[in-house]
């Protein structure tokens, strides 16, 4: 579409210069047949006008090249049709170049007057977006441009004053339709609409004038300069329409860039402000996070202290303070499967308080406890090994392990057992009593077909030994007896 434009254009503006051609090729004849011959002053002006028409179809054609407006497109067209009418008006023919016949040059008259207003109402339905907001207009004015199409073919039988009236009844009343259209807008209130009524307001009257003229005593070429002056001041408002128009858009423009920098300035700020939450929201997580935590260790501290107290309470007798039953089952087991597989001898030595029934039968339950709980206290004094293991197994009962220790080592720490106890007073409310333990010792030295239950019953018979002779005494009992 624009390269059409921009064609019919260029080919616009090489018809004015072509006519100033046809000025000096054709005057003659013109002249001769039309007996319009241009006084000096007359033909200056002409000049003037042809010279003024060119350099306002180019910068109209460079503005709306440069512009992509449509509007200036049509404008630039029009202003070339225009000044080509009115300069055929004065005489200056473009038939001139290819034929004599005046009869031909009567229809380029009216053709290109027809065209001219043509071109005048398609420029203002562009400019005023008639198809857009008032089509019945639009369609009003299409319809109009057929009539004055139709008059171009008639105007051949007509004479040339004839034609000269139909010409200025065409386009009077081109221009009263666009007049009554600009004035009956829903933005006629707008400065553009009021700026262009007045500017067909003083066509019309240029109009009327030169129609007037036609039956005074005037000469044509009056008529013609009355015709360029209504051109010059026609291309002088409807430039200084476009000036403004395109002056509104910049200021849109400016007014829509200032709106998008300020709203890009307010998302920006409401970025930043979203990114302050955000900091403030991370740091108040990780402050939480943080305590939650400590919380937690602190919670994982007191689970495993709860832990640890409900393990020792599972493996350690409560009176006595030693491990309990339960923890030497355990051990037994372990250490002489350990003891197997690293062949390292394993003791056992069971220890039992001698007459116990007496102690809580003359001196209650209480000081029986007691003597259990100084028995104890004395058996884990003398485990001196970390890897010795002091189990109360029952009653006045208690069970050493003593893990990688053979018979001499094992015979001499139950000797030491019961003399440091024999020694020892374990005092009452009033009274004081002497124990005495016997100990029933057995060390396994990797005999063959030999398990912990039978290792506890080699030093249980050795500790039955110790009783049957006398208590206070260790007996050994070795595991090959059993
Ligand atoms: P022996 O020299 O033959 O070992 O004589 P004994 O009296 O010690 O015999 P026995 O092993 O049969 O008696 C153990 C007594 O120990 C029986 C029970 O009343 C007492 N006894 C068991 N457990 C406790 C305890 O936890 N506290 C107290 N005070 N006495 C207990
Ligand atoms: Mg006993
Ligand atoms: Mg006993």
């Amino acid at each position: 579409m624009a390269k059409v434009i921009s064609l019919a254009l260029a080919i616009c503006m090489m018809l004015v210069p072509l006519f100033a051609v046809a000025q000096v090729v054709g005057m003659t004849t013109i002249a001769e047949q039309t007996s319009i011959l241009p006084s000096v002053a007359h033909l200056h002006l002409q000049h003037s006008f042809i010279g003024s028409s060119l350099i306002l179809s180019f910068m109209c054609f460079a503005w709306a090249r440069a512009l992509r407006s449509f509007s200036m497109a049509i404008l630039a067209l029009y202003f070339s049709i225009k000044s080509l009418w009115v300069l055929a008006d004065g005489g200056i023919s473009i038939m001139a170049l290819f034929t004599h016949n005046v009869d031909f040059m009567k229809i380029e008259h009216t053709l290109l007057a027809a065209l001219s207003v043509i071109i005048l109402m398609s420029f203002t339905a562009n400019l005023f977006a008639l198809k857009k907001h008032a089509y019945h207009y639009y369609v009003w004015l299409q319809r109009l441009a057929l009539i004055f199409l139709l008059f171009v073919p008639i105007s051949y039988f007509l004479t040339r004053i004839d034609i000269i009236l139909l010409t200025q009844v065409l386009t009077s009343v081109g221009l009263l339709s666009l007049l009554y259209i600009a004035r009956n807008l829903p933005e006629k209130q707008s400065r553009l609409s009021a700026i262009y009524s007045a500017m067909l307001i003083i066509q019309i009257c240029f109009n009327l004038v030169a129609y007037g003229l036609h039956f005074a005593d005037v000469t044509v070429k009056v008529i013609n300069c009355i015709d360029m002056f209504a051109f010059w001041s026609m291309a002088v408002m409807v430039t200084y329409i476009m000036g403004r128009r395109y002056h509104s858009h910049l200021q849109d423009v400016k007014l829509a860039q200032k709106q998008v920098l300020a709203s890009a300035e307010a998302s920006e700020l409401a970025q930043k402000e979203l990114f302050a939450v955000q900091q403030e929201g991370q740091e108040l997580l990780e402050s939480r996070v943080q305590e939650r935590t400590l919380e937690l260790n602190i919670a994982l501290q007191e689970l495993e202290v709860a832990n640890q107290e409900l393990k020792d309470k599972s493996t350690i007798d409560e009176l006595s303070g030693l491990y309990n039953r339960r923890y030497y089952d355990q051990k037994s087991l372990a250490e002489f499967r350990r003891s197997r597989r690293n062949l390292t001898p394993l003791s056992l030595i069971i220890v039992d308080i001698d007459h116990f029934k007496k102690v809580n039968d003359n001196y209650g339950h209480l000081m029986g406890d007691k003597c259990i709980i100084a028995t104890a206290k004395i058996i884990k004094s003398l485990l001196r090994r970390s890897t010795d293991i002091g189990c109360r197994y029952g009653g006045e009962e208690f069970c050493l392990i003593l893990p990688e220790t053979d018979a001499k080592g094992a015979l001499a720490l139950a000797q030491e057992v019961c003399q440091t106890i024999r020694e020892q007073r374990v005092f009452g409310n009033e009274t004081q009593i002497s124990l005495t333990v016997s100990c029933g010792v057995t060390t396994y030295h990797q005999e063959k077909n030999i398990t912990p239950e039978a290792i506890f019953a080699s030093a249980d018979s050795a500790l039955y030994k110790a009783k049957q002779a006398g208590r206070d005494q260790v007996q050994v009992s070795l595991l090959s007896e059993i």
